[in-house]
């Protein structure tokens, strides 16, 4: 069980619509406990996930809430993906604050956004994540495997925490 953190207040700006656990998300074979914002500009078309592209108030309106959601699951997975809906357009300030107790906790960070970043170094306190695939889905693309299209980079980082391209179509 991780530690509740007064640090993580500012998750109730927040669009979290659900958290589950996932067994695909993070390569490896390894479980990831999946947090699902609403809110997503990217209009991928083909988008799997249309129902999260209108911003929804969480449930979670109560840092406890989530800590709770997160608990329940921290026993299965070393892993916690960030997905959506665009988890990139969140509020930072909460953002900071979520991804600071996870790593405080000594859970490991993988973050899927549709926008096209160049480096991860852009992307402000999300470089703070191990991994991060970025890039549209297209229909036309689609791998029928991981990632979903293959159009989309992955970054990883190496054992200096230095970000390194693992994929790059
Ligand atoms: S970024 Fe993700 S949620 Fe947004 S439109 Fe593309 S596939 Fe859908």
């Amino acid at each position: 069980m991780i530690k509740e953190s007064n640090s993580i207040i500012g998750v109730s700006h927040l669009t979290v619509r659900n958290v589950g656990l996932g067994f695909v998300d993070v390569p490896g074979g390894k479980t990831s406990i999946n947090i699902y914002f609403s809110g997503c500009s990217v209009h991928c078309s083909g988008c799997h996930a249309k129902t999260l592209w209108e911003p929804i108030d969480s449930d979670y309106t109560d840092h406890r809430g989530l800590i709770e959601e997160i608990n329940k699951r921290v026993a299965y997975a070393e892993w916690v993906c960030f997905l959506g809906g665009e988890p990139t357009e969140q509020n930072d300030d909460a953002i900071r604050s979520l991804i600071t107790w996870l790593k405080e906790n000594g859970l490991k960070m993988c973050l899927y956004s549709g926008k096209e970043w160049n480096h991860p170094s852009e992307m402000g306190i999300w470089s703070v994540v191990d991994m991060i695939i970025v890039g549209p889905y297209v229909e036309e693309k689609r791998t029928g495997g991981w990632p979903a299209s293959s159009n989309q980079k992955v970054w990883t980082k190496d054992r200096s925490d230095e970000w390194s391209l693992l994929k790059d179509m």
